[in-house]
């Protein structure tokens, strides 16, 4: 006797099949087939369940961060890209911490960057007692705001590889979430990639010295931290 494969169970519970097929697999199950009966029955029931979740739409924030997860392939990606020059125009590590502003930045960093045309908000929020992080950030045209800036491409990487990939919405704006580690570059490909912005993005360590939550910047090195006190 001659199975069908689940494949083709797959397509008739979707009624995707077309004659003659469709006769085949109705006269095989006509047999008694206990193997394809069993199959068909799973494939309904798969068919069914996924029709009802398909109703219910995932929230935006739970389909951004899945996004992130799994990489999207982008083959018309210039190999090339012009990086554009970045400078800091603000870095929150770096104003002065007066008592009444500490509390409000102790779990995160903000940074303000101008890239040629474009501006680059970033916020970091590392996880307490983990090591990921999300980085939530906005991408706006600083000299024609009516730019639009949603579906541009953003990643981060390590050297050459992806470790999270987005694209910004319709208001230029992304969120990903991170295992933290050294060397991270956050990538955003502007003019369909030809150019592409790039920032180094802080390691951040929520430590729990002196009996409350404080940020460091994790680094090795043992440089002195600007704006905070160093111990
Ligand atoms: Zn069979």
């Amino acid at each position: 006797m001659k199975h069908h494969g689940v494949a083709q169970w797959v397509d008739f519970a979707r009624g995707f099949t077309s004659e003659p097929e469709g006769s085949m697999l109705r006269e095989h199950l006509a047999t008694g087939c206990p193997e394809c009966r069993e199959a068909l029955d799973f494939c309904d029931k798969l068919v069914r369940l996924c029709l009802a979740v398909a109703s219910n739409r995932a929230p935006e924030a739970v389909v951004r961060n899945a996004r992130a997860i799994f990489p999207i392939r982008r083959p018309d990606r210039p190999e090339r890209t012009i990086r554009i020059p970045i400078e800091l125009i603000y870095d929150s590590f770096l104003v002065p911490a007066s008592a009444g502003m500490r509390s409000s930045w102790q779990l995160g960093w903000q940074g303000l960057y101008r890239a040629g045309d474009c501006s680059l908000d970033l916020r970091i929020e590392p996880e307490l007692q983990s090591s990921r992080a999300a980085v939530i950030g906005q991408i706006s045209n600083h000299t024609l705001p009516e730019t639009e800036m949603a579906n541009i491409p953003i990643c981060l990487r390590s050297g050459s590889l992806v470790v999270a990939e987005t694209v910004s919405n319709r208001f230029g704006e992304f969120q990903m979430e991170y295992e933290q580690q050294g060397r991270l570059q956050l990538c955003v490909y502007l003019d369909g990639g030809a150019r592409r912005i790039q920032v180094p993005l802080k390691k951040l360590v929520a430590d729990k010295h002196a009996g409350r939550d404080r940020l460091n910047i994790g680094m090795a090195s043992g440089k002195k931290r600007p704006g905070v006190d160093n111990r």
